[in-house]
């Protein structure tokens, strides 16, 4: 099966990984960076959760109710597992390989010469501090003007 077919066929489970990613970024931050033994521990967490619902799916007995809600439990647990393993992935992707520096605007690759950063060592590549560059001018101004920094000026 070609990658455009499988994705087809799982389309569903893929995006309900990707969805959980999105609620783990939210809750978590994006782009994390963690040394890989906490991803194993995090990643162990949730697998231990399945694990979970494991036993309670071979210990309930004649409910069926009960063993759909189990069974539910254990396809969200799994969810789970699989988005972990994603942010862990790109971590390593992002953070560990001989890899180009992450603009934190489009979070794409770039080397890291020619990339600008701000005075919070947010890096970004040219095309996004072109158009972010004067915003951010505007808003420092805007600070500034309030009286909520000083400048040395
Ligand atoms: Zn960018």
């Amino acid at each position: 099966m070609d990658v455009k077919n499988y994705k087809k066929a799982h389309k569903e489970i893929i995006n309900d990984c990707i969805n959980e990613r999105i609620r783990q970024d939210k809750k978590f931050g994006a782009n994390r960076k963690h040394h890989p033994a906490e991803w194993l521990m995090i990643l162990g967490e949730e697998v231990g959760e399945v694990n979970q619902e494991g036993i309670n799916y071979t210990f309930t007995f004649n409910d069926s109710k009960e063993i759909t809600r189990v069974l539910e439990n254990m396809r969200a647990e799994l969810v789970q597992v699989a988005a972990v393993a994603m942010a862990f992935i790109q971590d390593l992707d992002n953070h560990y390989f001989d890899c180009p520096t992450i603009c934190t605007s489009c979070e794409q690759r770039f080397e890291l010469e020619g990339m600008a950063a701000d005075d919070d060592c947010n890096y970004f590549c040219q095309e996004c501090y072109k158009e972010l560059a004067p915003i951010m001018k505007a808003e420092f101004d805007d600070l500034v003007r309030k009286g909520e920094i000083e400048t040395n000026e």
